[in-house]
């Protein structure tokens, strides 16, 4: 990996991930433009650490429209202390800085997919340049993953903690446990369409626990998905042994009552095969049978043309919708999931 030789980083930071206690920073990657001769992007980034321990690094802002990862990092970052915690967590509210800023899923500034570019080009663009640091410099600190996505503007989802199937079963048991140990209503066990690029498969590759979460969605955040994503951070720095569960409230520490569901196959998305107004006829969260119509796209220009009627190809429930009014050929329009037993 040509990006990987041992020429200087481009990014640059002063802090030490080596020290005790609590660093705000920045990631500081150069962004050279007409209004900014010498400018750059500045990415925050908040280590707290404390003795010898694992360390957890935790992201959002992965893509721009997805908040409760932002606004729940940002109240970890304020909140934890160095004292109250045994090893290292690394936090970064807003890893596509350009792409929060603007309100996007993906960055302004090169149009990129941050959780695409992985393992991120030295020589690249900026959310090529971010994608290397982390790779390079921050996953090489880091012993666990959680990066805290929703469905963004366009997608909404039950809330969910989010893994792969992973072909090492020793990984597999411990992301297994991190994911239920998370304590959202639904544990997915997720096959992606395209898979390319993920900081997911990044550290899964590295043999490191990884988990993902989808809460909510539709460009904002409800108090059920920021309770969430509240608790599931504190409950992941429990159960890795960061801070100790005496020391938390209560109220901080849900009982494990995560659904296990997974989505084995190509069948369980269903995607568009045409544009028009998208009706939804099952709401989220509902338990289907195979057959079952889920939605249809009507065709604004075309009065005259019946609606195109979209089923469910399995039993199980709607994990996600398509949020907005319009439709496109190729969009996804909702994904069904089935109960899954992990032994
Ligand atoms: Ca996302």
């Amino acid at each position: 990996m040509a990006s990987k030789a041992n020429k200087p980083l481009r990014v640059t930071t002063d802090v030490d991930f080596t020290v005790d206690g609590k660093q705000f920073s920045y990631l500081n990657v150069p962004h050279s433009r007409n209004d900014s001769a010498w400018g750059s992007v500045r990415v925050p980034i908040v280590v707290v650490k404390n003795g010898e321990g694992p360390t957890v690094f935790f992201t959002g802002g992965n893509h721009g429209d997805e908040y409760e990862g932002p606004i729940a990092l940002l109240k970890l970052a304020r909140s934890l202390e160095a004292s109250n915690i045994t090893g290292r967590v690394i936090i970064m509210p807003t890893l596509n800085l350009p792409a929060v800023r603007a309100g996007t899923r993906l960055s302004p500034i090169d149009g990129l997919n941050m959780n695409r570019v992985f393992p991120g080009v030295r020589e690249g663009t900026v959310t090529q340049m971010i994608a290397d640091y982390v790779y390079s410099v921050i996953l090489a600190h880091t012993d666990i993953v959680v990066d805290i996505h929703a469905g963004g503007k366009t997608m909404s989802l039950v809330p969910c903690a989010v893994m792969h199937q992973l072909d090492d079963k020793a990984l597999m048991d411990r992301t297994m446990a991190a994911l239920l140990a998370f304590g959202a209503p639904l544990g997915l066990v997720l096959r992606e369409l395209d898979s390319e690029g993920m900081l997911d498969i990044a550290v899964e590759d590295m043999g490191k626990v990884f988990i993902s979460t989808e809460l909510g969605g539709g460009g904002t955040v409800t108090t059920h998905t920021m309770d969430i994503a509240d608790t599931g951070i504190r409950n992941i720095l429990c159960h890795f042994g960061l801070i100790d569960e005496a020391v938390t409230t209560p109220q901080a520490r849900r009982l494990p009552a995560t659904r296990l569901m997974h989505t084995p196959d190509d069948g369980c998305f269903v995607i568009a095969n045409e544009s028009g107004l998208y009706e939804v006829l099952v709401d989220l969260g509902a338990e289907i049978e195979e057959g079952t119509p889920i939605g249809q796209i009507h065709f604004y220009e075309t009065p005259e043309r019946a609606p195109s009627l979209y089923k469910a190809r399995r039993t199980g429930m709607v994990v996600h919708r398509h949020v907005p009014g319009l439709i496109q050929v190729g969009d996804c329009l909702a994904l069904i999931a089935t109960d899954y037993e992990y032994s």
